[in-house]
């Protein structure tokens, strides 16, 4: 299966795939983490996204979708994967789509989990991640047992840049003017199914898992 996580930045979706991939044999890809990556490692693609990024902005079309062409197009993706935060824009959402078709392939489903704002700016002020393994906890939801270290490997658990206030109100404008329309997108192809994220995560889950065996 194809399926692709739509929601707001913080409605759940890196949460829910850590869940997905526990329980079935998906690849999980999420733009945000390739484009963290490049920044870590200082390449020239990813200095030219940190910029995006700081800014609470999206990185540009035409770098995002070279990206993720090149990265569909690898063996490992043969078997199904899980998109995690891409597409974000109706450029991308057809570009994907010519992606898809130019391989034999199709999105199967566009899940979307959704969150009102006002929990969103506790939920991202709050949320932290493992620099080693990227498990993430939220200090206000879901703590690890020791502050600032990961209960599964021990790493360092850090703040992202982006998860300042400030910058999550521009992230939720930019969810709102530009990746909002592929609602619209999704459910004309027949494709999309809502569910409430503001709940525990694992009734979040048993949910999407009710909805996975469908397929
Ligand atoms: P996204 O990938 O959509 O940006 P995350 O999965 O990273 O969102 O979740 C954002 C923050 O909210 C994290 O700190 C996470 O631990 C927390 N979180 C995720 N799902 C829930 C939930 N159902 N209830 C409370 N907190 C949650
Ligand atoms: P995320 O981890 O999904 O919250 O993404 C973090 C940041 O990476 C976003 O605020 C954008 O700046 C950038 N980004 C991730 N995915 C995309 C995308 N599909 N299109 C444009 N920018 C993206």
């Amino acid at each position: 299966m194809n399926i692709i996580l739509l929601g707001p930045p913080g409605a759940g979706k890196g949460t829910q795939a850590e869940f997905i991939k526990a329980n079935y044999p998906i690849l999980h890809i999420s733009t945000g983490d390739m484009f963290r990556e490049a920044v870590g490692n200082k390449t020239a693609m990813g200095l030219e996204a940190k910029k995006y990024m700081d800014a609470g902005q999206l990185v540009p079309d035409e770098v995002t979708i070279g990206v993720v062409e090149e990265r569909l197009s690898q063996p490992d993706c043969s078997n199904g994967f899980l998109l995690d935060g891409f597409p974000r824009t109706i450029p991308q959402a057809e570009a994907l789509d010519k992606v898809m078709a130019g391989l034999g392939k199709r999105v199967d489903l566009a899940l979307e989990i959704t969150v009102p704002d006002s929990i969103i700016i506790e939920r991202m002020t709050g949320r932290v991640s493992c620099s080693q393994c990227k498990a993430v906890y939220n200090t206000n939801f879901n703590p690890p047992v020791k502050a600032g270290i990961c209960d599964k490997c021990g790493g360092e658990l850090v703040q992202r840049s982006d998860d300042k206030e400030e910058t999550v109100k521009n992230r939720l404008q930019v969810y709102a003017e530009q990746t909002q329309p592929l609602l619209g997108y999704y459910e004309k192809a027949g494709k999309l199914k809502s569910l409430d994220g503001n709940r525990d995560p694992q009734v979040v889950f048993k949910d999407v898992q009710s909805l996975l065996e469908k397929f």
